[in-house]
């Protein structure tokens, strides 16, 4: 049964949203050199939210020099002064969820449930977790006063506008580097609320700065002599030319990129959680995230049954207004972004898989893509082996435990997996021969700042989270 539910929108009262935004550079919001602007959108509505800034090569060369200013005294400050700030931080992001999580919502399209409930926790907990690092670096496996790198380029992508950028600069700051960071094009607005948020904490001019803009930016970024590391996460594209042009410098670099996860469920699993999970695995924030349990592998004695069930809980999804707080499934980020999935789910019919749309009413403004299933998927269809980067699974089943890690180990991607059985020795033997980076058992999509998350081949390199978070940013000491 279908409950029926009234409508529960968030007001959007408690953002307080300017008519344009400047960018962030040496603690103060100022213009641009003659830079172009862009329109920002909710893509639930397509309405225009604010004016942003397409910082120019030169805005980015002046954001660099302040943060190269800054490094100077900020990697100077003891580790528990260090540490005082960014629990400064955590603790006015705490304050200011709310308004954080209605703007998260309002330019990204995800559910208020998902923003409210785990983007902005998340956030808050992970400048935590780095603020007591900060005094114990000595502890962090590199040796007795490891030292900062100096200026880093970080470059985040749209799906966790806020949570990449907390994932980038609370191991930075901790470990004493300072920053400069370029949301997404799509999603600049929480960004520019935590420079406020960086302006209210008083953390020291410079640490933190921020610059709006598209692709041409980041080039920038990465072009910059004067950087010393880049943090990247983004496509597997980008992240390609980005390993091309810093190859043969001294600049570090770590790259989150794509992946086309395996979610793989074995006959003596329990069938009702197992569904939770593949649901949560594949229609979690639209589908838009890189570690997405996008491939269903499902043993084939309970494949049909399996289905059965899954089917009847997409029905019960409910799409629509992200500010809802009944809502599942939100808007897809962008124009661009739904035409990809489009085109992507156009192939897998093209190639001969089955498609099945759970039935419901798409908004007539915004960008929306109902959850969808394909089945009779072979391992070569497109649909298989590309990222999706939207709600879309793709199912394909087998018989035997070998069988199950080489059709999950068939992919260029290497970044998260599932494994859904009753058998403890069965999710160590499997685990084991996975090649992806974070494996979850009989549960998906958890995050937590204390453990690492990265992946293997195509998927990227370099750790965020945890102790392993703060290696990117550190020399080694004696
Ligand atoms: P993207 O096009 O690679 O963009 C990522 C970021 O890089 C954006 O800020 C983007 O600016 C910027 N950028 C684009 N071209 C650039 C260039 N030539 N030089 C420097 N920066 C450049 O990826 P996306 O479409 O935003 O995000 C989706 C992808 O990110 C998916 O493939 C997903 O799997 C991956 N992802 C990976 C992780 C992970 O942790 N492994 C997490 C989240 C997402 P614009 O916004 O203007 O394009
Ligand atoms: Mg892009």
């Amino acid at each position: 049964m279908v409950f029926e539910y009234a409508p529960a929108p968030e007001s959007t009262k408690i953002v307080d949203l300017k008519s344009n935004y400047k960018l962030f550079i040496g603690g103060k919001f100022i213009n641009s050199n003659g830079a172009k602007t862009y329109k920002t959108i909710n893509p639930a509505t397509e309405e225009v939210l604010a004016e942003i800034i397409e910082a120019s090569q030169k805005d980015v060369d002046l954001a660099v020099k302040s943060a190269r200013k800054a490094f100077k005294t900020w990697s100077k400050l003891t580790g528990s002064q260090r540490g005082k700030y960014l629990f400064r931080l955590a603790r006015i992001i705490q304050e200011r969820s709310r308004e954080l999580a209605v703007l998260e919502s309002m330019n990204n399209g995800k559910p208020i449930r998902e923003s409210r409930d785990i983007d902005i926790p998340l956030v808050a907990a992970h400048f935590f977790h780095y603020a007591g690092w900060a005094d114990k670096l000595d502890y962090a496996g590199l040796g007795k006063n490891p030292a900062p790198l100096g200026v880093a380029g970080q470059i985040i992508p749209w799906n966790f506008p806020l949570l990449m950028l907390a994932w980038k600069i609370a191991p930075a700051l901790a470990a004493g580097n300072t920053v400069v960071l370029k949301p997404a094009e799509t999603t600049p607005l929480t960004a520019l609320l935590f420079a406020e948020i960086c302006q209210q904490a008083e953390l020291p001019d410079g640490v933190v700065n921020i610059v709006t803009g598209a692709g041409e930016t980041g080039k920038y970024l990465v072009e910059h002599p004067d950087v010393d590391k880049i943090a990247f996460t983004g496509s597997t594209e980008v992240g390609r030319i980005i390993a091309q042009t810093v190859a043969g410098t001294n600049k570090k670099v770590t790259l989150e990129l794509g992946g086309k996860a395996a979610n793989i469920i074995f006959d003596d699993a329990a069938m009702d959680q197992a569904v939770e999970g593949v649901v949560n695995g594949i229609f979690f924030n639209q589908g838009h995230v890189c570690c997405a349990g996008s491939r269903l592998l499902l043993q084939e004695s309970i494949a049909d049954n399996f289905l059965d069930l899954l089917y009847q809980r997409m029905k019960t999804l409910r799409l629509g207004d992200p500010l809802d707080k009944n809502t599942d499934v939100g808007a897809i980020n962008s124009a661009v972004q739904l035409q990809k999935i489009k085109e992507l789910a156009e192939s897998g019919t093209k190639e001969g898989a089955q498609m099945w749309s759970a039935p419901c009413e798409i908004p007539n403004k915004g960008f929306w893509f109902a959850p969808t299933v394909f089945t009779n998927v072979s391992l070569s269809h497109r649909i298989a082996r590309e990222e999706i980067f939207g709600p879309v699974l793709s199912v394909l089943t087998f018989r035997t435990p070998d069988e199950a890690i080489e059709k999950a180990n068939n992919t260029p991607f290497g970044l998260s997996a599932g494994i859904w059985t009753e058998k403890g020795s069965r999710i160590l033997e499997v685990a084991h021969r996975l090649r992806a980076g974070v494996i979850w058992a009989n549960t998906f999509n958890k995050f937590d700042p204390t453990s690492p998350f990265g992946g293997y081949k195509e998927s990227g390199y370099g750790r965020e989270g945890g102790r392993h978070g703060l290696e990117p940013y550190l020399k080694a000491g004696k």
